[in-house]
């Protein structure tokens, strides 16, 4: 029998985590390698809507949707982990392009309702304003970010992974194969090496020659201090999204994304708080608490990168906006990809080598 395969992951955001987790469960030895800590740079500050919503091409939906069946199929395995699917109630686009969405997705197979006023009222019984009419998902949710990244590395630590704290300088190379990584200019190895390593990626992927174009864009999130339960699930009104976490907070982005933080993030976010605390009844004692402005890892075309790295043996990528709905799919199939070779058919678009074209 040949000995498990070794591999260092480097990234502790809910993607790291994520294919750390899917690898040790696989039978891999696997250390990750962080500068943060179990949780993160991007993933703290998300939003973190598990959606297939608007706006992306039919080939993307059915990676989103597949990965939000695999959140139930992880729920299943971490009976902790922080997942609700508390549905999504939208309105953020004019009527006909909410019509045209609506109508596109329903026939690829998402769970479109419309509602009406008196509907998205019992939906969201404190909402201040009431859309005449919108579109409600029951099968959208939210993971909380840092809980679940670390839910995933604990278990995975119990599994047998080593979690290191650490700064990778350098993939360590022996020609074209990667061999481990170098940390302090001491180098740990390993059969293979995954950068899972967010905004941080190109850096690392730079060092064994390989280009990653990936763009950074701030997103800007409000807090409000724990709050009593005011919301049931996600709002995606025209103004801004929000959503209540499970320690009671009100979250909000002028979209999910979050919003662009301007010269002064700190105006910035108390306006858009006045603006959340005006759509919503019940909210004298809501109070504002902090802001975030997050930097999503977003490759140029805003596609996912998850493959192996072409001419580099032994590396392999993985870095995506939308990190949260995507990350049970990502972890599933890269450590298939990894130990077995096989690559799983909704991954075909998703290769650094369509940049080389
Ligand atoms: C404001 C905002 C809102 C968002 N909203 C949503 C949403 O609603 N739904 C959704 O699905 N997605 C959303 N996203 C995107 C999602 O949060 C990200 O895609 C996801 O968090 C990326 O996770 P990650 O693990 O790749 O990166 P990160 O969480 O950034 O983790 C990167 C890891 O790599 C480590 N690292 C980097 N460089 C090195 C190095 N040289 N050596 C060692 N370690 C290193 C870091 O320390 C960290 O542990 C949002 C993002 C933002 C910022």
């Amino acid at each position: 029998m040949s000995s498990p395969k070794q591999v260092i992951v480097i990234g502790a955001g809910i993607i790291g985590a994520s294919i750390a987790w899917h690898l040790t469960k696989a039978g891999a030895r696997v250390t990750v390698v962080s500068t943060s800590g179990a949780g993160g740079v991007a993933t703290p500050n998300s939003f973190a809507w598990i959606n297939a919503s608007w706006g992306n091409p039919e080939t993307y939906f059915h990676l989103r949707v597949r990965a939000m069946a695999e959140w139930t199929r992880l729920a299943k395995d971490l009976p902790g982990l922080p997942l609700a699917w508390c549905g999504g109630l939208c309105w953020d686009l004019p009527a006909d392009r909410l019509e045209a969405y609506a109508a596109e997705h329903s026939s690829w197979g998402y769970g479109i309702e419309r509602v009406g006023r008196e509907q998205a009222a019992r939906i969201e019984p404190n909402l201040a304003e009431l859309p005449d009419s919108a579109l409600y998902v029951a099968e959208e949710g939210v993971a909380e970010p840092v809980a679940t990244a670390r839910t995933l590395l604990t278990d995975a630590d119990r599994r047998g992974a080593r979690i290191i704290a650490g700064t990778v300088g350098a993939l360590a190379l022996s020609g074209s194969k990667v061999t481990g990584v170098v940390i302090s200019g001491e180098t740990i190895t390993a059969d293979g090496v995954v950068i899972a390593a967010g905004t941080g990626a190109p850096a690392i992927a730079g060092t064994a020659g390989i280009k990653l174009p990936i763009e950074a864009p701030p997103g800007l999130i409000v807090h409000s201090r724990p709050y009593k339960k005011l919301l049931n699930g996600l709002v995606l009104a025209e103004r801004l999204h929000m959503r209540q976490t499970a320690e009671g907070r009100i979250i909000a982005g002028s979209d999910f994304g979050g919003g662009d933080p301007g010269e002064n993030p700190e105006a910035t976010a108390r306006e858009l708080f006045a603006t959340m605390k005006a759509m919503l009844r019940g909210v004298d004692g809501l109070e504002f608490d902090f802001h975030t402005v997050g930097y999503r890892p977003t490759p140029i075309d805003g596609f996912p990168i998850v493959s192996r790295a072409e001419g580099v043996g032994g590396l392999y990528l993985a870095v995506t906006h939308s990190g949260i709905t995507l990350a049970p799919a990502i972890g599933l199939f890269a450590a298939r990809e990894i130990l077995d070779g096989e690559r799983d058919a909704l991954l075909a678009p998703y290769a650094l080598s369509r940049f080389a074209q």
